[in-house]
């Protein structure tokens, strides 16, 4: 975490509360000329062919390879997060993301020819082209300070963009050296900005002119006034917003597994994930024994601290509301004796309606459990809610896996495991409802950060039927041709020519080639 102090953000570790490093920071009215000189990087850069871009980003990889433990230090010494899960949560998706990038972008964004079947249409030579969109504003958060913000900027360079990129001001350290790797990878010079400071640098992001794009990953609340802002300015926005993600844990379920993957779901980066499980919904066969292996288990998990004095606050908030309306801690529900922001992990049950834990995003080290009378019942409760980021069913059989993943309401629906697919970058990752919307990861959130344009060639030879004058039968000729070119099946075609001939006859004598 970081506090501000005159032009500074000063980064203190959330376990021994020391202080870590320093970055200065942006003046909000700054931010527009770091968004027009990334615009004239830009320029150049949008020029290049998708397989000249791939060879940077074959680089980049490169470059967070031979420098995996630095950047492993500076997120341990920001977010004092378990040094492993430095490696697997934010290196592997950063590593995998450049690296599918690699493979598939030149591909991807190759043009791609368009074939037309219909007569008037087929001398066309067509292509859709993905141009780049400009400038990318890039707004992240503090959980998964080097994944979200470098595989979303490496997207976004693969696509041809520049990009300013706001992190928070909570892993300002981490979010400087995303710009670094990609200058040291090659990349022009400017190419990644790093915008630092607060909300109020963010701010003045979004209201930047020359913004062709933002991504924006964080909070609900935040997310809507971006989104407001962006909205009356035109920019298309992608939101990446938080989650309270079910995990379903059927009465076939491989038990050892389920709490296995419960635990780690649940209390991986202390809670603090956007796709972090908040609600266990187990068949009431398998509850007790579930719950029981659950609590028995939990002292394996190796949590950190929260990322700062106020989330750990509001968590222990959350709980004490939960217990004051009915529901029972089975394991934690305090905040440890100790220096840094730490909070037990905690699994409650009986959490009633009305508790605001059942409806908020929690984002801490705490998880609910219940029993459920059946599948239809866990598909409803974990439906139930406006925020649909991921969900995941274990079961041991898959046909049954498949049909409750086509009834949750979800971004990403997982089978026997959760939120892996975060670290693989062909896999689409977003939300629904008020988890956000747009894309990122996978081709569609690299086709986000294009513009599709269609460009042609024609000889200028064929004659365009469509063209003026019209005389009294075009009408009747033009209804013919549209049955004769889109009838389903060859013989209501050849009754609506037989039928329509004469009309037909007069526009192909007219237009005749
Ligand atoms: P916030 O919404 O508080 O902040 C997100 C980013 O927005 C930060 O860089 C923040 O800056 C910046 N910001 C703050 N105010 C403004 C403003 N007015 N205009 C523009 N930008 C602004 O979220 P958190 O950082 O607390 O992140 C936690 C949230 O992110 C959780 O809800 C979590 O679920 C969600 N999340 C979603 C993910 C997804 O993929 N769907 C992934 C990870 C997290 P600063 O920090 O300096 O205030």
């Amino acid at each position: 975490m970081a506090v501000a102090a005159s032009g500074v953000l000063r980064v203190v570790n959330p376990a021994t509360l020391e202080v870590v490093g320093s970055v200065p920071v942006a003046e909000p009215a700054h931010v527009q000329e770091l968004v027009a000189e990334a615009g004239y990087v830009q320029e150049r850069w949008g020029e290049t062919t998708p397989v000249e871009r791939a060879d940077v980003l074959r680089r980049l990889g490169e470059v967070v390879l031979d420098r995996a433990d630095e950047i492993a230090d500076t997120v341990v010494a920001e977010t004092a997060k378990p040094r492993a899960e430095a490696y697997t949560s934010e290196l592997f998706p950063a590593v995998d993301a450049a690296t599918w990038l690699v493979g598939s972008a030149p591909r991807l964004l190759a043009s791609e020819r368009l074939r037309f079947g219909k007569l008037h249409l087929r001398h066309k030579r067509a292509w859709l082209e993905y141009e780049p969109v400009g400038v990318v504003g890039v707004i992240a958060p503090w959980n998964f300070p080097f994944a979200i913000p470098f595989t979303q900027a490496a997207f976004a360079v693969a696509a041809g963009n520049a990009v300013v990129l706001k992190p928070s001001e909570l892993t300002p350290l981490t979010g400087a050296l995303v710009g670094e790797l990609f200058e040291a990878a090659g990349a022009p010079a400017g190419l990644v900005r790093v915008a630092q400071g607060d909300g109020a640098v963010g701010e003045a992001l979004v209201k930047a002119h020359g913004l062709g794009k933002l991504l924006f990953t964080g909070s609900g609340e935040t997310g809507r006034r971006v989104a407001a802002e962006a909205g009356a300015r035109l920019v298309p926005v992608t939101l990446e917003l938080g989650g309270k993600d079910p995990m379903l844990v059927l009465d076939d379920a491989d038990l050892d597994r389920a709490v296995a993957g419960a635990l780690w779901a649940s209390f991986t980066n202390c809670g603090q994930v956007c796709s972090g499980v908040e609600r266990i919904l187990v068949e009431r066969t398998l509850y007790e024994p579930f719950v029981e292996e659950l609590v028995r288990r939990l002292p394996t998990v190796e949590v950190g601290p929260l990322i700062s004095e106020e989330q750990r606050a509001r968590v222990g908030d959350l709980v004490v509301d939960a217990v004051s309306r009915g529901a029972r801690v089975l394991a934690g529900g305090e905040a440890p004796d100790r220096a840094g922001w730490f909070y037990e992990p905690t699994i409650l049950a009986a959490v009633p309606a009305d508790a605001r834990i059942a409806r908020e995003e929690t984002f801490g080290p705490v998880v609910e459990v219940a029993a459920v009378a059946g599948e239809a019942e866990a598909v409803r409760r974990a439906n139930a809610g406006p925020l649909a980021l991921g969900a995941s069913v274990w079961t041991s059989d898959a046909a049954r896996a498949e049909r409750v993943a086509r009834r949750l309401r979800a971004g990403t629906v997982w089978h026997n495991d959760h939120a892996y697919s975060y670290g693989a970058a062909q896999a689409s990752w977003g939300g629904v409802g008020e988890s956000g919307f747009g894309r990122t990861h996978s081709k569609h959130g690299l086709y986000d950060l294009t513009t599709p344009k269609y460009v042609d060639r024609d000889s200028g030879r064929v004659p365009v039927p469509w063209w003026f004058p019209y005389d009294e039968g075009s009408a009747d000729a033009f209804r013919a041709a549209l049955e004769v070119l889109y009838r389903d099946g060859l013989r209501p075609r050849a009754a609506a020519a037989w039928r329509e001939r004469r009309a037909l006859l007069k526009l192909a004598r007219r237009y005749r080639p």
